[in-house]
């Protein structure tokens, strides 16, 4: 085991240097006042953006459809793990996204570790942009192929890049950028991809039930086509209020997929529960105009009360709104000082986000209120 004896000191390092991941344990239903160590927590930190993580609704679904089919698929797809609650959402999923078909994966994460590494060899190239979401940057990695990245939601940089590319040439983007909350420029960087005849790859993960007409996400408020758009992914847990992920395009690229996404193929199907519940969500989200609008009205409120208090915010439109902090220790005091007084919000520290831009990320639902807003807007006010 000595080989291993420097784990004590490199997590000793990380908490001297305000770095160390904590989780809170919550011991309610997902909600804007989840319990927490016994007591309600405004908080601010979930990406359950329609607020349909503890939905009624959802949950009869989801315990309806255990009754009937029980708790575990108990085989991967491809053995006999595949039901038709799967295949129902699958088709529902591509409708949904304007796309002929769709594979549902357990997580986004596996999603985006599949889809990449089955779409390229080591002959090939995958650029991604520098502020992409982990599992995107790891898909990328395992593929094996060559691989560089943008200067973010740069699409002269991207066009430089695929200039000296080789082989198939996959672009992949995050469609709202998670730790920024601001959105990828999709129409210069689909049109940067059609005149170097790359592949565009779209990860709407926090797009997707939020953004476009009935929340079909990003790809579809820029009216990006499957020619523009070949890959699209889409995650369940966020404002879905599920689990799971989907990727969605032309019939062809998903019967490959099928074939050779190995986190598809090797693992566990996902219980046909989750997949009612997700198709119950899904009817709610194409209805949910009301908590979209709502949504936007506490992205205005909160932006413009945050400006006014003289802290810095990113360029974002989402309800993802990081308050830009700089130095991790101070971001950690700021999160630990709102606890303190009842409010969650996430120190976003190094290595997640470049050194020195540690910052508080407040995510917006649309369960939230106006006066809880204001709450939070208070007790910012009263700790600077
Ligand atoms: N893509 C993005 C942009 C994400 O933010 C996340 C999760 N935070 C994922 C993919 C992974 O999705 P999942 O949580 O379903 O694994």
């Amino acid at each position: 085991m000595k080989q291993f004896s420097d784990m004590s000191a490199v997590l000793a390092a990380r908490h001297r240097d305000g770095l160390l991941r904590q989780r809170v344990e919550l011991q309610s239903a997902q909600s804007v006042t989840p319990i927490i160590d016994g007591k309600p927590l405004l908080s601010f930190c979930s990406n359950d953006y329609l607020g349909l993580a503890g939905d009624d609704r959802i949950a009869q679904a989801m315990s309806q459809a255990v009754e009937r089919y029980g708790v575990g698929a108990g085989a991967s797809h491809l053995i006999d793990g595949h039901h038709h609650e799967h295949e129902r959402l699958e088709q529902e999923l591509a409708e949904f996204c304007g796309r002929e078909a769709a594979l549902v994966f357990s997580t986004g994460y596996m999603a985006n570790i599949g889809v990449i590494q089955a779409l390229l060899t080591r002959h090939d190239t995958v650029i991604q942009d520098r502020l992409n979401h982990a599992s995107l940057i790891d898909g990328g990695r395992l593929s094996g192929a060559k691989f560089s990245r943008y200067a973010h939601n740069d699409s002269d940089n991207l066009a430089q890049q695929l200039d000296r590319a080789s082989g198939k040439k996959l672009v992949v983007t995050d469609g709202v950028f998670s730790m920024d909350g601001d959105k990828a420029p999709l129409d210069d960087l689909a049109s940067v991809c059609r005149s170097h005849d790359a592949w565009l790859m779209v990860d709407d993960a926090h797009g997707f039930g939020v953004l476009g007409t009935e929340g079909a996400g990003l790809v579809s408020e820029f009216g990006l086509t499957t020619e523009d758009v070949p890959v699209v992914i889409g995650t369940l847990g966020k404002a879905f209020g599920t689990s799971g992920a989907f990727v969605a395009g032309d019939q062809l690229t998903i019967d490959y997929l099928l074939q050779y996404a190995r986190s598809y193929i090797y693992t566990t199907a996902s219980p046909p529960a989750v997949a009612a519940a997700t198709r119950a969500s899904l009817a709610i989200v194409r209805n949910s105009n009301d908590r979209r609008a709502h949504l936007t009205a506490l992205i205005q409120k909160l932006r413009a009360g945050i400006q006014a208090l003289g802290l810095t915010l990113m360029p974002s439109e989402t309800p993802i709104q990081p308050i830009l902090i700089g130095e991790s220790h101070h971001a950690m005091q700021l999160s630990q000082a709102l606890k303190a007084r009842g409010i969650l919000v996430t120190a976003i520290r190094p290595p997640t986000v470049p050194e020195g831009t540690a910052r508080l990320r407040v995510t917006l639902s649309a369960q939230h209120s106006e006066a809880q807003v204001d709450t939070l807007l208070n007790t910012l006010e009263s700790l600077l």
